[in-house]
């Protein structure tokens, strides 16, 4: 069972492309304050920021008995916080949460470290392939 759940552990590289199609997915969206319209996760990406006070925390890990979650926060030029959820289904959140803290503690650090370097690579990634799937 414990040797299971070892070898079924994804590796932390491969939660990019799942915490990318997940936002992808995700889009468009609106600004609810001032109604600015982001067409694509790319666009949200280079029209918003990371809030400025809350840098290092702009990543929400949300980990209980039955809620996993990974938030992400950025702001809308207008100044309004909005929100993407790294993963989609129920099962993916556990799984993303779940190799976070793993990742964590094998390094040696916090998990909002690890997510926080997630997604650096899941912007970097978005970046890249400035062209959407599908
Ligand atoms: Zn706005």
């Amino acid at each position: 069972m414990d040797m299971e759940e070892k070898s079924k552990r994804k590796n932390i590289e491969e939660f990019v492309e799942i915490m990318l199609e997940a936002c992808e997915e995700q889009f468009p969206k609106k600004c609810s304050c001032c109604g600015r319209y982001f067409e694509t996760f790319q666009d949200f990406l280079s029209h918003t920021i990371i809030p400025v006070h809350s840098k290092d925390h702009s990543l929400q890990l949300i980990d209980s008995q039955d809620l996993h979650d990974v938030i992400a926060f950025r702001n809308c030029s207008c100044g309004t916080t909005m929100t993407v959820q790294c993963a989609v289904d129920k099962p993916q959140k556990k799984e993303l949460v779940h190799a976070i803290s793993e990742e964590a503690r094998e390094r040696g650090v916090e998990p909002e470290d690890v997510a926080q370097l997630l997604r650096d690579k899941v912007i970097k990634r978005a970046k890249a392939c400035n062209t959407t799937k599908r």
